[in-house]
C-alpha cells in the first residue's frame, strides 16, 4: 500500500479540527504550492459564481492538463465537484481514461466520490489543502487511501497551503451568513406590501 500523509503549513482556520492532526514545519515543495495556488484561483472562481469554493488541477510532467471549479448548483449536477471536472479535462487532453503518472491538487480534502474517481483514473498522487471534517474521505470521516481492499492507491499529502484553502471557504460561508442575516432582519423602511421592500 502506498500511503504518505505529511501535514504542512500549520493551523487551518477552516476548522480547529486541524489542530489534532497536522505535523507542522515540513515545507511543501515549491511546485506543490504553485499548483495549489492555481487550484485556489479556481476555488475563488467558484465562490464568485455562488458555489462552495473548491478548485482542483491535474498535473502531468509538471504541466497542468486539467482544471476544475466546484459547480454542482449551476450545472444541476451532484457530481460536478472540482476534482471530477479536472479529471474529465485531463482525460480529454490525454485521450485516455487512465491518468497514469498524474497528480491531482485540490483545495479541500476530497469526498468519497472524488477519491473513487481518482482511483479509477489511476492518479499517482493526491495533494489537498484544508481538511473537510464533514465529508473528507482522506482521513477525516473515513480514509479510502488506507483501505487495503481497494485495488489502487494513490500517494496522499494533506495540508499544502491549508490556511489559504481554509480561508477561502470560511470567508465564503461568513459572507453567506451575513447575507442571510440581512435577509432575516426587518427592513427599516418597509414597503407598503409589508415584505420589506
Ligand atoms: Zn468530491
Amino acid at each position: 500500500m502506498l500511503r504518505l500523509i505529511v501535514w504542512q503549513s500549520g493551523f487551518c482556520p477552516y476548522n480547529a479540527y486541524m489542530n489534532s492532526v497536522f505535523v507542522p514545519n515540513i515545507p511543501a515543495p515549491e511546485s506543490d504550492t504553485v499548483f495549489m495556488r492555481e487550484a485556489l484561483r479556481l476555488a475563488e472562481q467558484a465562490a464568485q459564481a455562488g458555489e462552495v469554493p473548491v478548485g482542483a488541477v491535474v498535473v502531468k510532467d509538471g504541466q497542468i492538463i486539467g482544471r476544475g471549479s466546484n459547480a454542482p448548483i449551476s450545472r444541476h449536477d451532484p457530481t460536478a465537484h472540482a476534482e471530477i471536472a479536472a479529471l474529465r479535462e485531463a482525460a480529454q487532453h490525454l485521450g485516455n481514461y487512465r491518468l497514469v503518472g498524474c497528480e491531482l491538487f485540490v483545495t479541500l480534502e476530497p469526498c468519497a466520490m472524488c477519491v473513487g474517481a481518482m482511483f479509477h483514473a489511476r492518479i499517482a498522487r493526491v495533494v489537498f489543502g484544508a481538511r473537510d471534517p464533514k465529508t473528507g474521505a482522506a482521513g477525516s470521516v473515513l480514509d479510502l487511501f488506507a483501505e487495503t481492499r481497494l485495488n489502487h492507491h494513490s500517494r496522499l499529502q494533506g495540508g499544502v497551503l491549508a490556511p489559504e484553502c481554509g480561508k477561502v471557504l470560511s470567508d465564503f460561508f461568513a459572507l453567506r451568513r451575513a447575507q442571510q442575516q440581512r435577509k432575516d432582519l426587518p427592513s427599516p423602511h418597509p414597503s407598503p406590501s409589508g415584505r420589506g421592500g
